[in-house]
């Protein structure tokens, strides 16, 4: 079977004491490959590589056009300007934007390649250097970066990757180096009070992307055919495996019976498979782990006074087909808490007030959408929930300058654009005489 390695240094290699773990595949449910389990000496050696590819290395020195020839993301780091103050005292002050150092990432299963080009990208485009822990559950995809990062040029060190657990583990012990300078860290709500705690303990700054309930309201003047589609991509694509999911949905009063025809309808058409097929829309669940975690949340809806229209588990392997529950309670543990799986519960509403208030009673804030004909509520709306993202007739759409991240529990900090030059610099002013 192969060994999917650590990259420290340049070199992919196993762990220190040659202990490994086995990555599942979900549609299998067996081990296709082995992976390196780091231990506490690895992610010491991944710290140092880091740091002295940044403090000796060519690397933050060689500037943002070398730096581009082998990234993305590295026009922006090249193109954007720095302030200048003249200052009435016959002085100007200007910034600079320099490298903080070693930035370590922690990033989750889901989309690990997408996340953790999200972290690793700006952290490289300022010249700072990288360690990457990516989940235990999707390890493969990090390494396979890594190598082409190797043939393209890198110099060694400046991206290194220690593969294994998260607590008392090579995630927590990466949190802790003192080698460290920032933490970026994508995961649990939970996960991040954690991390959050780690980087207080040698004053490390901290950038956290968490969990998410995203609300999606449709208005009774909605496009039904751009809502129905898009509500439906909101919450079952990637099998509901999305922080960003659309899992509370409150439809206006007025449309509910329509909405919710075309709604179960489209979720019940959807086909489940192999993820390597084309024509597969759901795959299986990521783990058996998760699988356990989701269904335990469809027994929960029934016990909490609600019902379920569609859905439920296929019994084979760790399918679950696109769920609807409807009549929970907003106090119910399938509306309150992340169940990252395909299940969405559906609520009426009437009129604005309340389905505002509705969609922000949650203690998550990572994003909203609504679908609405009207300019003018669409603004209105926007402003009034509280996410870090607001979708209007849309979902998923991402420009990297603009800010990513959330409010509450779904984090701290913001990244993409300038947010991630905030985060992974050391902003310096420079005070002249003229
Ligand atoms: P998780 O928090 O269990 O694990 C994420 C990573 O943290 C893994 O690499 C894990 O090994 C590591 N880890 C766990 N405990 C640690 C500790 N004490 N110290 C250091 N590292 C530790 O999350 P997950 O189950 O992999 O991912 C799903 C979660 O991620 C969901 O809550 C989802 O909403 C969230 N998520 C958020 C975003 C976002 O952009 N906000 C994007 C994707 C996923």
């Amino acid at each position: 079977m192969e060994l999917i390695g650590h990259v420290i240094g340049g070199q992919e290699g196993p762990a220190s004491d040659g202990d490994t773990f086995e990555t599942i595949d979900p549609w299998t449910r067996r081990p296709w490959a082995r992976v390196a389990r780091g231990t506490r000496q690895d992610v010491d050696r991944a710290v140092a590589a880091a740091r002295l590819a940044f403090d000796q290395g060519p690397w933050p020195r060689m500037g943002y056009e070398r730096r581009g020839r082998l990234l993305f993301f590295a026009d922006h780091a090249r193109m954007r300007p720095s302030e200048v103050f003249p200052m009435d005292s016959g002085h100007h002050a200007y910034v600079r934007y320099d490298p903080a150092g070693v930035v370590a990432a922690i990033a989750p299963w889901n989309f690990p390649l997408m996340l953790e080009t999200w972290k690793i990208a700006p952290a490289l485009a300022w010249g700072n250097t990288v360690v990457l822990k990516p989940a235990e559950d999707s390890p493969a995809s990090a390494t396979l970066l890594a190598r082409l990062a190797m043939e393209a040029g890198f110099p060694e060190g400046v991206l290194n990757v220690v593969h294994g657990f998260g607590p008392d583990a090579a995630g927590q012990w990466l949190t802790e180096s003192p080698g460290v300078d920032r933490i970026t860290f994508t995961g649990e709500s939970a996960t991040g009070r954690a991390i959050a705690r780690a980087g207080a303990g040698n004053l490390v700054p901290v950038s956290l992307e968490l969990g998410g309930k995203g609300a999606n309201l449709v208005f009774a003047d909605a496009d039904l055919d751009v809502a129905v589609p898009w509500s439906i991509r909101a919450i079952f694509s990637n099998s509901g495996q999305v922080c960003l999911a659309g899992s509370r949905l409150f439809v206006e009063r007025g449309i509910y019976d329509e909405f919710m025809d075309r709604f179960v309808t489209a979720a019940d058409a959807m086909v489940l498979g192999n993820p390597a097929e084309a024509g597969t829309q759901l795959g299986p669940l990521a783990s058996e782990t998760h699988y356990r975690k989701v269904t335990g949340y469809l027994d929960t809806i029934p016990a909490d006074g609600g019902k379920v229209l569609t859905g439920g588990a296929t019994g084979d392997g760790w399918f679950v087909r696109p769920t609807i529950a409807v009549d929970l309670p907003a106090s119910a543990r399938a509306c309150r808490e992340e169940i990252f799986g395909p299940v969405v519960t559906v609520t009426p509403f009437d009129g604005e007030d309340e389905g505002v208030e509705l969609a922000n009673d949650t203690l998550y804030g990572l994003n909203a959408m609504l679908f609405t004909e009207s300019l003018r509520r669409a603004h209105r709306v926007s402003a009034a929930l509280q996410a870090g993202t607001v979708w209007v007739n849309c979902f998923f759409i991402r420009d990297l300058r603009a800010p990513f991240g959330g409010v509450g529990d779904s984090g701290w900090g913001r990244e993409g654009g300038d947010y991630s030059r905030e985060f992974c610099t050391e902003p310096k002013a420079v005070v002249m005489a003229i």
